[in-house]
Formats: structure tokens, C-alpha cells, sequence
């Protein structure tokens, strides 16, 4: 598994390309290139080398470009990297300026690697709570995932290196993704599970990757509907569509309307095939073309052909880094529950500390995983000094039930870890029975138990909503886990997150779980090593997305049930007042939306208000409400802030299947302003009529 990937030695390669070009009036290096190179040479392009090289052709001076994941820093380098938060933690910032500044530092560390290609960031969906790769997503709005991940890319595109938005898609699941068909309608397609990848290619991305699974019965990458009539031609997208690793299944089906590049290495598209099929026509040079140039126009927008692939004055791991990586872990934390202020807790409290997460640092597994140079401080040992520290089963010791019950408060870190939530499988709903054990015993012990809890996603926290007196969630939060947990749990920091995505009360409320596969969590080695390459061993199952548009929120604030926190939820330590909205109308189908948002508390604090479209008497059937524009505002104690939005036409607007089109029907709408999806402070209805195209 990728996991287990040996780090590879840092290549720096200082000097830059020399490409030998003949005098030319063409402006364009790519074409320059493209028009000198042997048809032999072009099909060697078609495929990676080194298991994560783009290879060269040292006669035209191209050299060769490394890639890298990405989702929680550079991952399998023999260097210290910055390892940063999870991107679902990422998305519980809503802090778009953040995220290009997390952006600006992965980049910068791509070029003090010299690497060109950045293998992310993922957009998909957290369509099922329970996929494995929700961690490396931005949760389960289009919009908000969409900002995120354009908010990073434009960071990391500050710098010569091509982000690759991925996995192009309906990726919503681990569960034997290479067998998996994601049947899905169009309408669904187009209002769910493209617009984030289309935000990040507005944001610039130069590059995009393709997912293992089928769309509709057909591989996503050789899906000439998706990759040639939405993102060639609809998007006008002409940058670089490369492979998931190992995720091609034909050679023809891809020359003809399929990826660019073939990765890791060439099987599909290895030398033999590509011959066979341009000498049987299934393939013109022509095309060939095609993909080299998407390549080519990647690498001349990035800059990669006019500077070094690395820059010795950058360093990895750079106390600016480090410091960004803290701030989006502090960013990250949501704070759920805070009954009778349970939190912050004060200075010199007899405490105790435990769940298998204090111990460790826990991160998301696959190819995303971190190897440490030096393994980062856990929370645990951070309080070493403050804290008794209790081991796994402690609630069968009398002595350490004693502790506890005498504590002034309790603290356990509990959740999953790179084993149980990680890339090619998906992961349980509940925590393990120890863990669980642990909670129960814990919260009859004692009063103010605390529990952070780790996930990429929902997770069941019924049982124990009620009895612990706080809870935070938190995803991943790289090496600055256990400072970031220190200074929300202490309030040096106001947790100021929010949900990306929606924790409902049992699993089976989320509409996507009820025809999805009973054994969804169970895995073994075999089982993965089958599901991860040749599609003729068993067949390609589908995945049908019968609940259409009803996805998260969407669907508990359509039809129920009530979730147990709702998408846009967390508390904090200071409190805001929202006043004063207007509305007023520009120009046609143009609203300035206004309002004041005061912090009434002592507390300095950030809040992230959210602008929510509610159709009040809709032509067809719409969600009932959704997201369409969110702001994180500081404010220090006693501050007050006038807060704008700006809503046009499109944010009104739906698919419509019989003009295959997004219109805006007419209204009335609701503009809802909210502290969460259900707390909405303010709102005001607008009329609305459609404009003519
Ligand atoms: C993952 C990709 C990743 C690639 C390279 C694959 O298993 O699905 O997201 O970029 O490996 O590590």
C-alpha cells in the first residue's frame, strides 16, 4: 500500500531547462516544443517513470518532473517537512486567506524539494460519512469545497508547481473503488459533484486527476463525456489530466478521449500498445498531440520551463510554516458541546488524560500518510507535568477509576488513525469497544469529561452526546496536534470552526447509507489487493446515488431527520449578536446583502457567518435551503463589523434537465444569514425574476 512507500532522497536540480528550441515565431514554448519532437519521443510522455517522475528527453533539454501527494504535507521525502492539517480540518477553518497561505507554503516547500507537481488537493464529496477519503476532502458542499480548495491552489500556483485537483470523479467512496460505478443522474452531477472541481480550475489549477472508479459505467479515465465534452469543452480546461496510480483499464478507450498521463508507469499506455493502436487507427498522431501539448502548456503556465525545478534558498519545515500549519490545527478544532462552560479549563486543575489518540499523533493512512523525520510531540506528552496519564483499559484498575472520579476534569483523545481511515477501504462508523468502554466509564466517573474526538468525518457520537460535558472534533491535525489542543482546551485560542459536514444521530439517517454495501467497513489485505487493478477478476458493482440531490444537509434540512450537529455548527468562546440586515437590489438579479455582526463577550473570537438561498415556492424540486457564501470574521471583544455579500443570479440557480442548462427560475427566495444551518439569525425574502439569456 502506498502507506508503505521507502522515502526517496531529495533530488535537487538547481539549474534550469535549456531547451535546445529552433528560432521560431511561434510564441508558444509548448507548441515550439511539442513541433520538434519524434513521434517515439512523444509517446514516452504518455507515462511515468520512478513510480512518481515525469520523464524528460535530455536531447530537447526537457528534464524530467517530480510529483508528490500532498493532502497532508509533502509525503515520502527524506526531508522534514511541514506536516499540516487534514484537509477536512482545513475545510472547519472556512478560513479562505488561511488556506492560501497554507497553500503559499506547500508550494514553497514543492520548490525547496524540486518538485513540479503537486498530486492535489481533493474536492470530492463526503457523500457517506463513512468513506475512507474524507479526510483528504473539504466535506460535503460543492461550495464551500469548491472556495477551499481554489483558496489553496492559488496559494500553491504562487510558485512554478501545477496543482492536480483530484479525483475526477463521483470518488465518494473506498469501498472497492476500482470496481465501484457511481450511477449517478445529471442533474445530481451537476449540482453536486462538479462545481468544486470547476472552482478549482477557476482558481487556475493546471492540472487535474482522474478517479479509479466508473461514472455511469465508464472509467472516469477514459470518460470522454466528462474528460473531452464537460472539461475540454464545456470548461475549456487545456491543462494537464493525469492518471490516478493504476487506474487505467484500456488503451484504446484512453488515446481516444482518456487521460494525458499514465501513473505510475507505462502498462496502458506503454510504448508496444500506443504503436499498435496508432498502426490499427484507433489513434492519430494528431491526438497524440493533444496530450503531449495539455502537458506542455501545464509546464509553460507554471513556469517550469524557464526557471529551476528547485530553489536552494527555500526549506522545508520553516518556522513560517510551522506556525501556518498551527494556526489551521487551531482553525480546525469545532468545538460541539460546551455545557456549563466545561471549557476552557483554568490553570492548576487535577486532571487526568487519556484515549489512544492522546499518545499518538494520528493521521489518515494511504498516500497521504507523513513519515516523520522526527516524530512530532503528542498531546499527551505535552501534559506530561499537568496531568495523570491513563492507559488503555484504566477503567479496570480501582485505583485509576479513583483518579478519575477525584479529577476536576477528565480528557480523552479518541478517535481513528492511518489504519482504520485511509485510502482503498472505508472505515467503521463507531469507535472500538475500548474506546467506547472507556468514554462510558469516564462520563459516570466524572462530570466534566471531555472528549476530542478524531475523525476525516461523521462518526456515531449518540450514545455520548448527552453525558460528556464537552466535545470537540477534530480531523488530523499534523504535528502541531498537540499544542492546537492545548490552546483551545486552555483558551489561549476561541475555537472558531465549523462543521463541514453534517454528524447525524445514527447512520442509517444519511440516505446515502441505505443501499450502500452492509460490510462497507470490513477490509483485509486480499480483499484490497483484488479490488486495485485488473477489473476482469470480479465485477464492476454499481453505486447508485438514489438519493439524488438529498446530501448532507440538503437532505436532513429537506426531509430529516434532525441531525445530532447540523453542516455549519461550532461553538465558541465569545458570543456574537447578528442585526440590521439589508437588502438592497443593484442591478438586475443583483443583491447587496448587509448586517452587523457584533462580538458581545469579553472574548476575542472569530465567527463564520453563512449565507444560505432558501426557494420559497420552488418551480421543481430543490433542496430547502443552500450554501452560497460564508465569511470568517475576527472580532475582538466588544468589536462590531458590517458584514457584505453579494449575491447574483447564478447563486438562485439550478440544473435544468430540459435546456441542459443551470437557470434561475423566478422567485420569491429567502436570503438566510446564519451562525450554523440551523441557526439562522436574519433573513429577508427577494422577489427575483429571471433574466433572459
Ligand atoms: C491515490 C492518489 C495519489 C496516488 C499517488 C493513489 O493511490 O489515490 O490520490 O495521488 O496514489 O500516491
Amino acid at each position: 500500500m502506498q502507506q508503505m512507500l521507502k522515502s526517496r532522497d531529495v533530488q535537487q536540480d538547481y539549474e534550469p531547462m535549456n531547451l535546445k528550441l529552433p528560432p521560431s515565431k511561434e510564441p508558444s514554448k509548448a507548441k515550439q516544443l511539442l513541433a520538434i519532437l519524434s513521434l517515439d519521443e512523444k509517446i514516452t510522455l504518455l507515462s511515468g517513470q520512478d513510480e512518481f517522475c515525469i520523464p524528460g528527453i535530455e536531447r530537447v533539454g526537457l528534464k524530467p518532473v517530480w510529483t508528490s501527494d500532498a493532502t497532508l504535507g509533502l509525503r515520502g521525502w527524506n526531508a522534514p517537512v511541514t506536516d499540516f492539517p487534514a484537509s477536512i480540518a482545513m475545510a472547519a477553518s472556512w478560513n479562505e486567506s488561511l488556506l492560501t497561505q497554507v497553500g503559499e507554503c506547500i508550494g514553497s516547500e514543492c520548490r525547496a524539494l524540486g518538485i513540479g507537481v503537486l498530486l492535489g488537493p481533493g474536492v470530492n464529496l463526503a457523500r457517506v460519512p463513512v468513506a475512507g477519503r474524507n479526510f483528504e476532502y473539504f466535506g460535503e458542499d460543492p461550495l464551500l469545497a469548491g472556495k477551499m480548495a481554489g483558496a489553496y491552489i492559488k496559494g500553491v500556483q504562487t510558485h512554478p508547481v501545477i496543482t492536480t485537483v483530484k479525483h475526477f470523479a463521483c470518488n465518494n467512496s473506498e469501498y472497492d473503488r476500482h470496481k465501484s460505478n457511481s450511477v449517478v443522474d445529471e442533474r445530481t452531477l451537476r449540482e453536486l459533484y462538479l462545481p468544486a472541481f470547476k472552482y478549482a480550475l477557476d482558481a487556475g489549477s493546471l492540472g487535474v486527476m482522474t478517479s479509479y472508479n466508473q461514472v455511469n459505467g465508464i472509467y472516469a479515465s477514459e470518460h470522454a463525456y466528462l474528460l473531452e465534452g464537460i472539461l475540454r469543452g464545456e470548461w475549456q480546461f487545456d491543462g494537464l489530466v493525469i492518471s490516478d496510480w493504476n487506474s487505467l483499464y484500456s488503451t484504446d478507450g484512453v488515446l481516444s478521449s482518456g487521460v494525458d498521463l499514465e501513473m505510475p508507469g507505462g502498462k496502458y499506455l506503454k510504448r508496444e500498445k500506443v504503436v499498435d493502436a496508432i498502426s490499427k487507427g484507433v489513434v492519430t498522431e494528431e491526438a497524440i498531440d493533444r496530450k503531449v501539448l495539455h502537458l506542455f502548456t501545464a509546464y509553460e503556465r507554471a513556469g517550469l520551463f524557464d526557471c529551476p525545478l528547485a530553489d536552494p534558498a527555500l526549506k522545508v519545515g520553516n518556522d513560517k510554516h510551522r506556525e501556518t500549519a498551527l494556526q489551521v490545527a487551531q482553525e480546525g478544532v469545532v468545538l460541539l458541546k460546551n455545557k456549563d462552560a466545561a471549557l476552557p479549563l483554568g490553570p492548576s486543575l487535577k486532571l487526568c488524560i487519556g484515549g489512544e489518540n492522546a499518545f499518538r499523533v494520528a493521521q489518515g493512512g494511504g498516500s497521504s500518510m507523513i513519515q516523520w523525520v522526527t516524530p512530532p510531540k503528542t498531546f499527551a506528552s505535552l501534559m506530561e507535568d499537568k496531568a495523570t496519564s491513563l492507559p488503555r483499559h484504566w477503567y479496570r484498575s480501582a485505583s485509576y477509576r479513583r483518579n478519575v472520579a477525584s479529577s476536576d476534569a477528565v480528557i480523552l483523545v479518541v478517535g481513528f488513525n492511518h489504519i482504520e481511515e485511509s485510502e482503498a477501504y472505508d472505515r467503521p462508523w463507531e469507535m472500538d469497544r475500548a474506546t467506547l468502554r472507556s468514554i462510558e466509564h469516564a462520563t459516570k466517573l466524572n462530570k466534566r469529561t471531555i472528549l476530542v474526538v478524531q475523525s476525516g468525518g461523521a462518526l456515531h457520537l449518540t450514545t455520548f452526546a448527552d453525558k460528556a460535558s464537552a466535545i470537540l472534533w477534530t480531523s488530523y491535525l499534523g504535528s502541531a496536534t498537540a499544542e492546537a489542543l492545548y490552546d483551545i482546551l486552555f483558551g489561549n485560542v476561541s475555537p472558531s470552526a465549523k462543521l463541514p459536514f453534517s454528524i447525524a444521530s445514527s447512520l442509517l439517517d444519511y440516505r446515502s447509507m441505505r443501499n450502500y454495501p452492509k460490510d462497507y467497513a470490513a477490509f483485509s489485505l486480499a480483499r484490497i489487493q483484488k479490488g486495485q487493478g485488473d477489473p476482469n477478476i470480479r465485477q464492476v458493482s454499481p453505486s447508485d446515488y438514489t438519493e439524488n440531490l438529498m446530501v448532507g444537509y440538503r437532505q436532513f434540512d429537506s426531509e430529516g431527520p434532525d441531525p445530532l450537529y447540523c453542516f455549519g455548527h461550532g461553538l465558541s468562546y465569545a458570543a456574537f449578536s447578528y442585526d440590521n440586515m439589508m437588502v438592497v437590489e443593484q442591478e438586475e438579479g443583483n443583491y447587496l446583502v448587509s448586517f452587523s455582526l457584533a462580538n458581545i463577550s469579553d472574548v476575542s473570537g472569530a465567527e463564520v457567518v453563512q449565507l444560505y438561498i432558501h426557494p420559497l415556492t420552488a418551480k421543481i424540486y430543490r433542496p430547502k435551503q443552500e450554501l452560497k457564501g460564508f465569511k470568517k470574521v475576527y472580532l475582538n471583544a466588544g468589536e462590531t463589523a458590517t458584514i457584505e455579500f453579494s449575491v447574483s443570479p447564478e447563486d438562485f440557480s439550478r440544473w435544468d434537465i430540459d435546456t441542459w442548462r443551470f437557470v434561475s427560475d423566478d422567485g420569491p427566495y429567502e436570503i438566510r444569514i446564519g451562525s450554523s444551518s440551523r441557526d439562522i439569525r436574519l433573513h429577508q425574502a427577494v422577489k427575483y425574476k429571471e433574466r433572459k439569456p
